[in-house]
């Protein structure tokens, strides 16, 4: 009788390969080896890394079929449950199995041989600024891989040089400049600092609070796998629910995992867990190395952790029994992954509260129409949380700006707010100041002609950055020394528009000689440790006044700030997608909450020249729920989720024409396909950003709301793989969403 072969799947992230491939089981392994073990086989005339999915007889000649050389581990990488989740995950967003096991499993590393990762990080330091300056006039790939650090933050040296497809000699060169260190790290988890917060003392739980817990907790026991939408204003005390509930599932011998969006992983935050936890408690996080990421990942399978926190990938942590699921500030849009599998990661928990009975609590002040929309229909549960705990609420007020501008007042500040600012600092309170767009100013123009300077490999306009005195295009990382005659019209009258951050820091150093201000964006935190610097300076009062970008928006909880100002409510309004409306009131409710977190009284000043603007009125009032019935009636009308899908299909190419046509050719693939007419198809047409980086691109769109995303999916990954089958891709760029977060 012939014998039963490990069903493998090898680590090889190509559509050709992924498939299941039949290995003998040695007779020595076969009382270990079961489903979810990592393995080393031959293949295509080397040793890969693979994982056994199952047992079966294999239907070809057994003569044929090699033997498994090696088992990496004492025990299934995988359990059960995140072996199914990867299965679901692969016919859900239309991707191959390697790719979702890689996805659910950290140390699926794609080769059997575990090479030392080297890491490269932005050193700063003396003369840095300077020397980056230079790096960023000559261009090239030393300026794109300061660019992608100041993004990412220190990045796997191999994966990096891949990406931008470059060797490694201007890494380099850009060690021995100083601007960059190469390391292998090695410590875990976030550092612990200095910052002060608020002691693991239990609470007296308010009404609200009290009975929140209660409904999960009932319903937990009645109806396991429940999914919650917990809307709970800012302050109301949403943090002191999930410790509660994950207090409970460690009483039951349970686990849980609790999603924060990235940028609010603050020490105050994890901080506050260790202490009511403690060493069961385990943070991940993006910049942690791959070593250290399967540290944390094995601790949670051994069981000697039994909390992670972490952003999205921490859902995939393989405890044994899973209780709880906390997916915090769930309208985040860091929660949908933006590299293949594009798996959303509400869609994943909810998933894995089917297969483990977990329950799921979304929590937000803001939550995501989606999520909104689920919850009145009853397809989930909703907890409302009212109040503040210290039942105060912000004062919040609009600043008009087109009656600044009538009354001759040019300035970036409305009176109003100025007079705030000023009170503000005399009363020794703090004030944060919200521009959610970096550098000086936003667009540098001639004054004579109206020609406005853009960058030479994208179509964008130049940013103006004042401590470099350089144009920067925030997609390429390109830089440009301004002209001093217009290149058109040779008039020397060059001047900046649009105010970023360090403007705003500029005026507030000019207005307020002698206060100390501290700016939060991309450009003072690109340094490590930079973020964590500046939110303990603030912490601790080292400046009254903190400029910031959407990174203080959200988490950070600082007593003494007891005046927001919201300098450009606008921008927020203009992005151009379909969630521009809800992500402005987000923003705006989110930053309002920073103010009067404690004792002192918040002042909240909205500047703007939308002011009846429902996402602005709605934001100022309070109201999610009048916001929402708002919304949801304009999603309605036009046919955006929840009530139909878009998928979008981008390509790039340096070769415009080839571009357009290939385009062209899917286009009509998909007029020819939709027989029943149940979509939409829209474009071919030039992206909102037509060119990056000597790229062109251009976009189709298909809207669908007879039938819902699988359908809409299937139609769309059908059409794409006809094209593949007709047109040449290479050199093409594929780039293919489902409900983009950005219309690009
Ligand atoms: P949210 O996440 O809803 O914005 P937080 O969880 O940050 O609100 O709570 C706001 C503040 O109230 C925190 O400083 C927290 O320590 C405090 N807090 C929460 N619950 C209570 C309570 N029952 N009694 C007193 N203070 C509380
Ligand atoms: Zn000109
Ligand atoms: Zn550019």
């Amino acid at each position: 009788m012939e014998t039963e072969c490990a069903e493998v799947i090898v680590s090889i992230m190509r559509a050709e390969v992924d498939r299941v491939f039949h290995y003998a089981v040695p007779d020595e392994l076969k009382p270990v080896l079961t489903p979810g073990h990592r393995v080393a086989v031959p293949f295509g005339g080397r040793n890969v890394e693979g994982c056994v999915v199952g047992f079966s007889k294999p239907s070809v000649d057994p003569s044929r079929i090699k033997a498994i050389t090696a088992v990496l581990d004492d025990y299934p990488l995988l359990t059960p449950v995140m072996l199914e989740l990867a299965r679901w995950m692969k016919t859900k967003y239309y991707t191959t199995l390697a790719a979702c096991l890689r996805c659910v499993a950290p140390s699926w590393t794609g080769s059997a041989k575990r090479a030392k990762t080297l890491f490269v990080c932005i050193n700063g330091g003396a003369g840095f600024a300077e020397e980056l300056s230079h790096v960023n006039e000559k261009g090239g790939p030393q300026a794109l891989v300061m660019k992608l650090l100041s993004e990412r933050g220190a990045t796997a040296l191999a994966p990096l040089l891949k990406e931008l497809g470059i060797s490694a000699s201007p890494v380099h060169t850009l060690v021995k400049k100083g601007l960059v260190i190469l390391e292998e790290r090695s410590s875990a988890g976030v550092s612990r600092s200095d910052i002060a917060y608020e002691p693991g003392r239990s609470f007296s739980l308010t009404d609200e609070q009290a009975e929140a817990i209660e409904t999960l907790l009932n319903t937990q026991s009645e109806k396991p796998g429940r999914m919650w939408l917990l809307h709970g204003v800012t302050g109301s005390g949403k943090t002191e629910i999930y410790m509660r509930l994950i207090e409970k599932a460690l009483e039951a011998g349970k686990q849980a995992v609790m999603l924060v969006p990235e940028i609010s992983l603050t020490p105050q935050a994890v901080d506050a867990f260790k202490q009511r936890f403690g060493a069961v408690v385990s943070v991940t996080h993006s910049r942690l190395t791959p070593a250290e990421r399967v540290a944390e990942w094995q601790a949670a399978r051994e069981g000697r952790v039994s909390v992670m926190i972490g952003p999205r990938s921490a859902v995939f942590t393989p405890f044994n029994n899973l209780g709880t699921i906390i997916i915090d500030e769930e309208h985040e849009k860091t929660y949908v992954s933006e590299t293949s599998p594009k798996y959303a990661v509400i869609d994943v928990a909810e998933k894995l509260s089917k297969l483990t009975g977990a329950a799921v609590v979304l929590g937000s002040a803001t939550p995501s129409v989606e999520t909104f929309y689920r919850a009145k229909c009853e397809e989930i549960g909703l907890i409302t949380l009212k109040k503040r705990v210290n039942n105060r609420f912000p004062d919040v007020e609009t600043a008009d700006l087109r009656t600044e501008l009538a009354a001759g007042n040019r300035s970036i500040f409305s009176r109003r707010l100025l007079d705030a600012m000023d009170e503000n600092l005399k009363r020794g309170h703090q004030t944060i100041l919200f521009m959610n767009r970096r550098g000086h100013s936003t667009f540098v123009s001639c004054r004579t002609c109206g020609f406005v300077l853009e960058c030479g490999h994208c179509s964008v306009n130049y940013t103006y950055h004042i401590q470099s005195q350089r144009m920067l295009c925030h997609y390429c990382g390109a830089a440009e020394r301004p002209p001093s005659l217009c290149p058109v019209c040779e008039s020397v009258h060059i001047r900046y528009f649009g105010v970023g951050t360090q403007k705003i820091e500029e005026e507030v150093r000019r207005l307020f000689p002698g206060c100390s201000v501290l700016r939060m964006d991309m450009d003072t935190t690109a340094r490590k440790d930079g973020h964590e610097s500046i939110i303990r300076r603030f912490a601790t009062g080292q400046a009254q006044i903190l400029v910031g970008t959407q990174m203080i928006a959200k988490g950070l909880n600082f007593p003494n700030v007891s005046l927001v100002g919201i300098v450009d409510a606008d921008t927020a309004l203009n992005t151009g997608d379909f969630r521009s409306a809800e992500t402005a009131f987000q923003l705006i409710t989110q930053v309002s909450g920073r103010a009067g977190r404690a004792d002192v009284p918040g002042r909240v000043i909205i500047q703007t020249y939308n002011p009846e603007h429902y996402s602005v009125s709605f934001a100022k009032e309070g109201d999610y729920n009048s916001f929402y019935e708002h919304e949801i009636r304009v999603r309605k009308t036009l046919g955006y989720p929840p009530f139909g899908d878009i998928f979008m299909a981008l390509m790039s190419c340096p070769d415009e024409k080839r571009l357009i046509n290939t385009q062209n050719e899917l286009a009509r693939l998909m007029k020819a396909y939709n027989r029943k007419g149940f979509f939409e198809i829209l474009g071919p047409a030039p992206a909102m950003v037509s060119k990056i980086n000597n790229m062109y691109r251009w976009k189709i769109l298909i809207k669908s709301s007879a039938v819902g995303e699988d359908i809409l999916l299937h139609f769309a990954f059908y059409c794409v793989d006809k094209l593949k089958n007709r047109c040449d891709l290479d050199g093409v760029n594929l780039n293919l969403t489902l409900n983009p977060r950005i219309l690009v």
